[in-house]
C-alpha cells in the first residue's frame, strides 16, 4: 500500500522559512504511480492515527516534549534550531517571518500527522507485509530535541507504540539515506528490542562535528560508512550489513526502511556531495532490501526521509513500480 496525503507535506514557504529547494517530490511519486494505477487515492486526513504527547514521550525526554507543547516561543525555539534558521550571531537565517502565512503551531500539526502516516504505514505492513509512506524518515532527531529537518522522531515513536500496544516485540531500522541515522541510534542505544543498521557516508555528517563523543556519534548496531570514491563497493558492502543483521540479531517482527534517496548522483544538497550512486545501482540498492525482508517473511514499512532537488522522484518512482 502506498501512504500519502498532500496535507502531510511540510511546506516551507508557507511559514516564512526559505529554504531553496522545492519540495514536491512525494506529489510527482504519487502522481507518476496513478498514472499506471488510477485507482491509486490519497489516504483520508480523517483517517490518519492521532498522535499524542505520551506518544512522543515514548522516544522523547519529558523537557523537549513540555516545550513542543507549552507556550509559542518555546515551539518556535525548538523549530528554529532544527531547521537551522538562527545563525550563530543570533540573526534569522534563511526564515523571514513577515512572508509566513501561517505560524509554527501549524507546522507541528503537520509534523505529528507525518508521524501518524508513518504509524499506519507500519500498521499497514503488519498486515499486508509491504507499505511505503510518501513521506517521513525523520531520523536526525534526538532524545532531547530535533536537528537536522527532523524535529520529531517518527520511527522510534512509531515502533515503540506498537511495542506498547504488543503488536510487535523486535524491530530492525534499516537506514540508507546519504546522511547517519544518528538520532534514531541516541534514542534506541540502550534497547536491545530495536536494531538499527544506517549505510551512510562516512565524511560530512554531523556538518558541525565536534567531539566524537558528542551525541551524533553513537554508533548503530550496524554502521557502515561509504567513504568517497567507494560507491563500487556500495552494494557489496550493504549485503554485508544485511547478513550481520540476520546473523547477529534476533528476527524482527517488522522492519522500517528509511529509504533516503539523497545519495544519488543527481541529488541537489550540497552536504550529500560524499556519496554519488547511480539511478540503476539506487534501484539495485532497493531491491536487495526488499528482497532480503521478503524471503525472512519480515514486514517492511518504507519512509522517505532525504532526497532533494527536482529528480529525487524518479527514485522512489522506480522502486514502487518495480514493487508493484
Ligand atoms: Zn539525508
Amino acid at each position: 500500500m502506498i501512504l500519502y496525503n498532500p496535507d502531510c507535506d511540510l511546506k516551507f514557504s508557507e511559514y516564512g522559512v526559505e529554504i531553496p529547494i522545492v519540495d514536491d517530490r512525494a506529489l510527482k511519486v504519487f502522481e507518476a504511480l496513478k498514472k499506471d494505477d488510477p485507482s491509486l487515492q490519497y489516504f483520508p486526513l480523517e483517517k490518519i492515527p492521532a498522535i499524542t504527547k505520551e506518544d512522543l514521550l515514548l522516544a522523547h525526554d519529558a523537557d523537549f516534549v513540555n516545550r513542543l507543547f507549552g507556550s509559542y516561543a518555546e515551539l518556535e525555539r525548538e523549530i528554529l534550531t532544527c531547521y537551522e534558521l538562527v545563525d550563530e550571531d543570533g540573526h534569522y537565517h534563511r526564515y523571514n517571518p513577515k512572508k509566513a502565512k501561517k505560524d509554527f503551531t501549524r507546522a507541528f500539526d503537520v509534523v505529528l500527522k507525518q508521524v501518524g502516516m508513518t504509524y499506519a504505514c507500519a500498521g499497514e505492513a503488519l498486515k499486508s507485509g509491504f507499505s511505503y509512506f510518501l513521506g517521513g524518515g525523520m531520523h536526525h532527531a534526538m532524545s532531547f530535541g530535533g536537528r537536522g529537518f527532523c524535529l520529531v522522531n517518527d520511527i522510534v515513536i512509531t515502533l515503540r507504540k506498537l511495542q506498547q500496544e504488543n503488536r510487535i516485540q523486535t524491530a530492525w531500522v534499516i537506514d540508507v539515506d546519504a546522511h547517519k541515522g544518528d538520532g534514531t541510534a541516541e534514542i534506541t542505544k540502550k534497547d536491545k528490542s530495536i536494531v538499527t543498521l544506517s549505510l551512510h557516508m562516512k565524511e560530512g555528517w554531523p556538518l558541525d562535528s565536534g567531539s566524537v563523543r558528542d551525541p551524533w556519534f553513537i554508533p548503530c548496531n550496524v554502521d557502515v560508512g561509504i567513504d568517497i570514491g567507494e560507491e563500487g563497493d556500495y552494494l557489496s558492502k550493504l549485503k554485508e550489513a544485511l547478513n550481520e543483521l540476520d546473523t547477529h540479531y534476533p528476527k524482527a517482527d517488522l522492519a522500517i526502511v528509511v529509504d533516503g534517496a539523497d545519495p544519488f548522483e543527481a541529488d541537489e544538497l550540497e552536504s550529500t556531495e560524499k556519496l554519488k550512486l547511480t539511478k540503476e545501482q539506487l534501484l539495485e540498492r532497493d531491491k536487495i532490501i526488499f528482497e532480503f525482508l521478503k524471503t525472512r517473511n519480515i514486514p517492511q514499512a518504507y519512509v522517505m526521509a532525504g532526497g532533494y532537488g527536482t529528480r529525487a522522484w524518479e527514485i522512489y518512482t522506480q522502486f514502487l513500480k518495480f514493487v508493484r
